[in-house]
């Protein structure tokens, strides 16, 4: 039998306008929603362990991730009990997870190799690879705490800056090799299908994943080398300009809107505080005033900050 909302349901659909199709839709959403809402709860308290595990493991990137942040802005006035604290906070949780989880041996993936877990399991394969990413973000955010706690006299902080980014970068670079093995063993692996087109459906589409990995690598190597360059050269990005140049300039820089400190002259003439525009340069490859490009690659990360990327292809 037909009630009435069906038919004046099939009525909207046969007028034909895409509005009418969305009308549809919402109406199906509406009269599903308490069922999806009964199926969502169920499934949350299926994966209760896992859901709970990644909120702790944002919330303990977030918080490190602010914390670094902060002592490198902070730089003399840094607190070297507070680095030791993110540092100790950022190992225990990660030994703590490892430990809990121990008969999975999960931390085999971080070195390329095979975990104990049920590879035809989508939900179990994109918990490890999840896990795996964060921690390695947390050990690459533990080094960065090593080089806060390294007294000024043996590191400037100009030269911390760099290793930061050099960390960060290099991360960013291993994370996205790593859950290859991973779903490369997942998209060849067949059960249901337990025949030969399973199996070359398997194979293809894990060829497939790898020549796209591939390509992205391409990308990522280019970027990875001019880090390594910059790391390397320390490049300037002007030279030191003459009392007479800076009160041409009426002795102001126009970043900080004080006296030059150390000024530096860029190739376009303009003149700023070596702090300032290396800050700048954090954020931007053209000088402030007259977009002029001065470098060829944004210094991003020399903060100290680690991206909040969830790398899980
Ligand atoms: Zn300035
Ligand atoms: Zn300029």
């Amino acid at each position: 039998a037909r009630g009435p909302e069906d038919s004046t349901l099939d009525s909207e659909e046969h007028s034909g306008s895409s509005i009418s199709e969305l009308r549809y839709l919402f109406q199906w959403l509406h009269k599903s929603l308490p069922y999806i809402l009964i199926l969502c709860i169920k499934l949350t308290m299926q994966h209760i362990i896992g859901i709970s595990l990644g909120i702790g493991l944002l919330t303990t990137f977030m918080y490190a991730n602010k914390s670094i942040v902060n002592q490198v802005f902070l730089r003399e006035r840094c607190s070297k009990l507070q680095c030791a604290w993110v540092l100790i906070f950022l190992t225990g949780s990660s030994l703590l997870l490892y430990y809990t989880f121990h008969p999975q041996s999960l931390y085999y993936s971080l070195i390329f190799l095979k975990p104990t877990v049920d590879f035809t399991n989508f939900w179990e394969v994109l918990w490890i690879v999840g896990i795996t990413d964060f921690i390695l973000k947390f050990l690459f955010m533990g080094f960065k705490c090593f080089i806060l706690l390294v007294p000024s006299f043996m590191m400037s902080f100009k030269s911390k800056g760099y290793w930061y980014m050099l960390l960060e970068e290099f991360c960013q670079y291993y994370r996205s090799f790593i859950p290859i093995p991973v779903w490369f063993r997942y998209l060849i692996g067949y059960r249901e299908m337990d025949n030969i087109l399973g199996w070359s459906l398997g194979v293809l589409l894990g060829l497939l994943y790898f020549i796209l990995k591939l390509l992205s690598f391409f990308g990522h190597l280019r970027n990875f080398r001019q880090v390594l360059r910059i790391f390397c050269t320390r490049p300037h990005y002007g030279v030191t300009a003459s009392k007479r140049q800076c009160s041409e300039a009426d002795d102001i820089c126009s970043i900080c809107q004080a006296e030059f400190q150390k000024p530096i002259l860029l190739i376009c003439q303009h003149i700023f505080c070596e702090e300032c525009i290396s800050l700048w340069f954090n954020r931007e490859r053209t000088c402030p005033l007259c977009r002029t490009v001065i470098s060829d690659h944004i210094n991003k990360w020399k903060d100290g900050a680690t991206s909040m990327h969830l790398q899980i292809y």
